[in-house]
């Protein structure tokens, strides 16, 4: 294995794979590592979440430009993506539902932040409960947002598809590796991975997900944020529920500065139907079972009670939205009940199979605050993406290519390839489309 690289990329996930199809495609001479310690690329975020392909109407055009932005773009190129490789990718919308007169004022709100960020007429309609039996008979609310341009897919899929192209573009996949070790020394970084041997690289990325602060910490950056994880739990529908809805459908956040966003009715990608995510507080980036959770219970709780977190967890709202999840991960009565709200006709005692759980971290500030956006962390041998959070699948690849287009940019390489293709897109106009 070559031992000196150009840049490491930590982190196989959708972002980490799709920053180094970018940065391959437009630096052809360079060295490019991606370090993923699991088996394959997107085993875990990118390979567990609800697989749709997102309609930016969620997010404020002021405060969330960029992200609103990769999530408009992002959905067009994974259509014509999926279509020039024949991949998974279905647009069966997604409505919104609203179950009083209050939440019918916040999709009114939403209407507009989807136009804003990009969306037409026939993309996007509010409708009212009269209309909206029409369409979907099953559905009770007060009022409904359509958005027509929204869609499903399979981002493993696309992961492990963009890593073929990226590889063919030179990158080097180490795979069941971990970097256990990240030291500065004069012009580079010396990588330790699964603390055998080690790799030198003169620029690091890191894309590490649910260990992106861990990441940024051991090379003494962004000190003043932590983390906290949320797993997202899903119930499978049995069969005979597979046309209850044409749509997926999703309830109006009652709290959307906490990480707690209410179940939805999924409808994957291929037909079959799910209810969650619920979120509930875990204790590792990987906690999907109670041996993780027990073993890393003592080191972040203790990371926790020296940090910003400690105000967050003692904070009473986020208590009682927190103890809501844990009933809902308990019950599984308590959790189809949230979706039951609007689809009155599920029935828990038919619902038998769990899904596969995916978790989310969520990045907290010294001040006990959960940071509303993505945070972009850079200096000079090193770029860290930290909260890159939903509808961050939607978005990866515009949002990557962004961040390559910046480093190039800042100089990390000399733009070889200015006007570089990347498939079926050219890397300028991906740029000039994010403006
Ligand atoms: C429940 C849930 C549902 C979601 N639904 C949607 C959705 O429908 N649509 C959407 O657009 N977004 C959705 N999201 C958000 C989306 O999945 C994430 O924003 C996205 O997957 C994040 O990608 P990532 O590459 O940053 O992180 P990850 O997928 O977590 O990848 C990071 C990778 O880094 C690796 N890594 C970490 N540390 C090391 C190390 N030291 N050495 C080697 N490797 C390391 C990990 O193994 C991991 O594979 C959802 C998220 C959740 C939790």
């Amino acid at each position: 294995m070559a031992h000196d690289f150009d840049v490491v990329i930590i982190g196989g996930g959708i972002l980490g794979t799709s920053l180094s199809y970018f940065l391959s495609s437009l630096n052809k001479s360079k060295k490019i590592a991606v370090i993923e310690q699991a088996h394959t690329v997107a085993f875990h975020t990118s390979g567990r979440n609800t697989g749709k392909v997102h309609a930016p109407y969620l997010y404020n055009p002021e405060k969330k430009k960029l992200f609103a932005k990769s999530a408009f773009h992002g959905y067009g190129m994974w259509e014509e993506y999926s279509k020039l490789k024949d991949l998974p990718f279905k647009k069966d919308g997604v409505i919104e539902v609203a179950m009083d007169e209050k939440g019918t004022k916040v999709l009114e709100k939403y209407l507009k932040w989807g136009k804003h960020n990009g969306l037409e007429d026939n993309d996007i309609e509010l409708i009212d409960k009269e209309q909206i039996k029409k369409i979907e008979p099953e559905i009770k609310c007060e009022s409904a947002l359509c958005v027509y341009r929204d869609a499903s897919t399979d981002y493993s899929i696309l992961t492990n598809s963009i890593m073929k192209d990226s590889k063919e573009k030179g990158t080097n996949f180490l795979l069941d590796t971990k970097a256990t070790k990240i030291k500065k020394e004069n012009d580079k970084w010396i990588i330790t991975l699964n603390n055998e041997h080690e790799i030198n690289a003169k620029f690091l990325i890191n894309a590490a997900g649910g260990e992106a602060i861990d990441i940024a910490h051991n090379v003494d950056v962004a000190k003043k944020f932590t983390d906290v994880h949320f797993r997202g739990e899903y119930w499978k529908a049995p069969k005979e529920y597979n046309k209850l809805t044409k749509s997926s459908v999703y309830s109006v956040p009652e709290f959307p500065d906490y990480p707690f966003l209410d179940p939805h009715w999924i409808i994957r990608v291929d037909g079959s139907c799910e209810i969650g995510p619920n979120a509930v507080p875990v204790f590792s980036p990987y906690g999907y079972d109670a041996a993780e959770n027990i073993k890393e219970f003592i080191p972040k709780m203790l990371e926790m009670l020296n940090s910003g977190a400690r105000k967050a967890v003692f904070d009473k709202q986020f208590q009682e939205l927190a103890m809501n999840e844990i009933q809902s991960s308990m019950s599984k009565t308590t959790m189809v009940n949230r979706v039951k709200k609007f689809l009155p006709k599920i029935d828990a005692d038919k619902i038998t199979k769990k899904g596969t759980a995916g978790i989310r971290s969520s990045i907290i500030d010294d001040k006990g605050k959960f940071a509303p956006d993505v945070i972009l962390i850079e200096n000079e041998m090193s770029f860290h993406v930290l909260n890159y959070n939903s509808p961050g699948a939607t978005g990866a690849l515009p949002f990557a290519a962004h961040i390559v287009n910046h480093l190039n940019k800042a100089g990390l390489f000399s733009n070889e390839e200015e006007d570089a293709v990347c498939g079926p897109w050219k890397f300028s106009e991906i740029i000039e489309k994010l403006q």
